[in-house]
């Protein structure tokens, strides 16, 4: 894992976690605009996700790393996004899989399975990078995603 620094988030919570992680996988975007991204191909994404939170759980964490590798890694790694037709849409724009779209799909997996924690932390930042050049970060919104 090559190191590197991520733009910080600002939030008012105790405890911030950030856990990276790289996914081998293929896209396409269905749009004629995506020009030569309209074509199948892969990427290696370089995924850092904060996870921040006031309280933690009975063992001492905000949340286990290993869960959230467990939920995006495992989930994604060596498939190709279009076919996980439970997140990504092939005709509605907001659900391409495009980075940006991939950022928030991320945040809300993660806030989704966070909901269910006792202690309660937040997904406040996800950054995504697509290429040596490109990235999205996204934040979620209070009281939205
Ligand atoms: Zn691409």
């Amino acid at each position: 894992m090559i190191q590197q620094i991520y733009p910080q988030v600002i939030h008012p919570f105790r405890y911030e976690l950030n856990k990276d992680m790289q996914i081998a996988a293929a896209h396409f975007i269905p749009h004629e605009a995506a020009g030569q991204c309209a074509n199948l191909h892969g990427h290696t994404y370089f995924i850092n996700i904060t996870v921040a939170g006031d309280e933690l759980d009975d063992s001492g964490f905000l949340i286990n790393f290993q869960q959230l590798k467990k939920l995006i890694h495992n989930r994604f790694d060596h498939t190709l996004m279009n076919d996980h037709t439970d997140v990504f849409s092939n005709t509605q724009a907001e659900h391409f899989p495009t980075t940006e779209v991939v950022a928030r799909k991320i945040a809300e997996i993660v806030q989704a399975h966070l909901d269910t924690l006792p202690n309660r932390p937040t997904c406040v930042q996800v950054f995504v990078r697509e290429s040596p050049t490109s990235y999205v970060v996204y934040r979620p919104k209070a009281g939205k995603q």
